[in-house]
């Protein structure tokens, strides 16, 4: 089996008994994405997401309703053991959860297990060891690149290196948890000297998280066409950034405090198996780019190891809440836009020997298009604030301001099967202190 190859998990005739699940936009059968979830005053457990409803999968496992193989994995209060599972073993399981949901035969001895996901709160899923955020979006690289060097957007290494840089795994949050406005120090390029204060440039990133399965031991890299195999699922990462920091403390060791007071993740794991239908070939390099370096090429990879999968972030601010608008969207792009598959991430990581552990997140980097309405942060939509966008409340925006709230969603789509989606990744932004 091949993390491309479909089964009958995936068939779009198959139903659930769960009402909410047929036609839900993000969660129907044929999804089935894990989580960590807490119904009111309880403590977290793992879950299914079903429609509207969680399946308490701990509550299955305790009563044997799992395979006795998975069953441990099911009781942990983190995704991690889970995670680290072979594929195959995950398969089984997503076999046996799809058999659990569709049959109304199961119906009964299911009914008590389920809980409205209203009315639970979820939690990372996962003990996050190390999180590395890669850059692998080539138009949003062009688009602050040339904003940061005019005349040398792309530095020379791009088009061979899958850059990235090790962000902060302990200050990631759930979908739902506010952002502190950070402070930190800024200059301004007509200033002689930094202050310290809130940053004036507070930027969301719209990226795909990455969640590493299977790990690989120090000293011993991933091969290119083993990669797929540790990468067990995927969410949405919002890489909130705050773009004056980051002017002034980048070089020459790349992003630190502009990036790691927060960053906010979607709390679905939506697993490599779930993601079969929706692989596509990698987009073809422009004429005149170099080939990647054989250690980073493989054929299977390149003809299956993107994505089809748009992504989408939206701005509903405090006035817009009040007047009761919806939230407006800023922009919308297809995930093929990464100039690097997910699988050559995962093997440059792992290149030079450095070790990757079940429930590592990896970001894509912030994945824009090339036209305006696919940009995939304000830096970009706005040129560093000097073109404020309109919205529908009367008010304008060049930067992310204090009760705004940033949400991002995505869905994976292909021809002859279900859509599915990573559920939303958002969070409102409050005021320094
Ligand atoms: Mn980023």
């Amino acid at each position: 089996m091949n993390w491309w190859t479909t089964d009958d998990t995936h068939d779009p005739e198959r139903t659930s008994w769960v009402d909410s699940a047929q036609g839900h936009c993000d969660f129907p059968v044929q999804n089935l994405p894990f989580g960590l979830f807490a119904p009111l005053g309880l403590e977290p457990r793992i879950g299914v997401a079903i429609g509207d409803m969680i399946l308490d999968l701990r509550a299955c496992a305790r009563v044997g309703m799992v395979d006795p193989a998975v069953s441990g994995s099911l009781q942990e209060t983190t995704l991690n053991q889970l995670l680290s599972l072979p594929g195959g073993q995950r398969r089984v399981l997503r076999h046996h959860i799809s058999a659990l949901l569709s049959d109304p035969a199961h119906r009964p001895a299911l009914s008590d297990k389920l809980v409205r996901a209203a009315d639970c709160v979820m939690h990372v899923p996962a003990t996050i060891g190390d999180y590395t955020d890669f850059y692998a979006g080539i138009h949003h690289a062009n688009n602050v690149g040339r904003q940061f060097r005019p005349d040398n957007p792309l530095l020379p290494n791009y088009k061979y290196v899958p850059i990235a840089y090790h962000g902060r795994a302990s200050s990631i949050r759930a979908s739902g948890v506010p952002v502190r406005r950070p402070m930190g120090q800024r200059k301004p390029p007509e200033a002689d000297a930094p202050t310290f204060g809130p940053t004036e440039r507070l930027d969301y990133e719209l990226e795909l998280g990455v969640w590493i399965g299977a790990g690989n031991e120090l000293g011993t890299p991933i091969p290119i066409a083993q990669a797929g195999d540790h990468v067990a699922g995927f969410c949405l990462l919002n890489d909130w950034s705050a773009r004056d920091f980051q002017a002034w403390e980048y070089q020459p060791l790349g992003p630190f405090l502009a990036k790691s007071f927060q960053s906010t993740i979607s709390p679905w794991i939506v697993t490599a198996e779930a993601m079969a239908p929706f692989r596509i070939a990698q987009p073809l390099r422009p004429e005149g780019d170099p080939e990647p370096l054989s250690y980073l090429l493989d054929a299977d990879d390149q003809r299956h190891g993107a994505l089809a999968i748009t992504l989408e972030a939206l701005l509903l601010t405090r006035a817009m809440r009040d007047q009761g608008l919806a939230p407006m969207r800023l922009c919308q792009g297809p995930a093929a836009n990464l100039y690097w598959t997910v699988q050559q991430m995962v093997a440059h990581h792992a290149s030079n020997g450095c070790n990757l552990n079940p429930g590592d997140l990896l970001g894509t980097g912030t994945i824009s298009a090339p036209t305006r309405d696919g940009l995939g942060s304000m830096v970009e939509l706005t040129v560093g604030g000097k073109e404020p966008i309109h919205l529908p409340s009367g008010e304008t925006r060049g930067f992310i301001e204090d009760g705004d709230e940033i949400v991002l969603r995505a869905t994976a789509q292909a021809e002859g099967f279900v859509p599915i989606g990573l559920g939303e990744c958002r969070a409102v932004v409050m005021e320094a202190k």
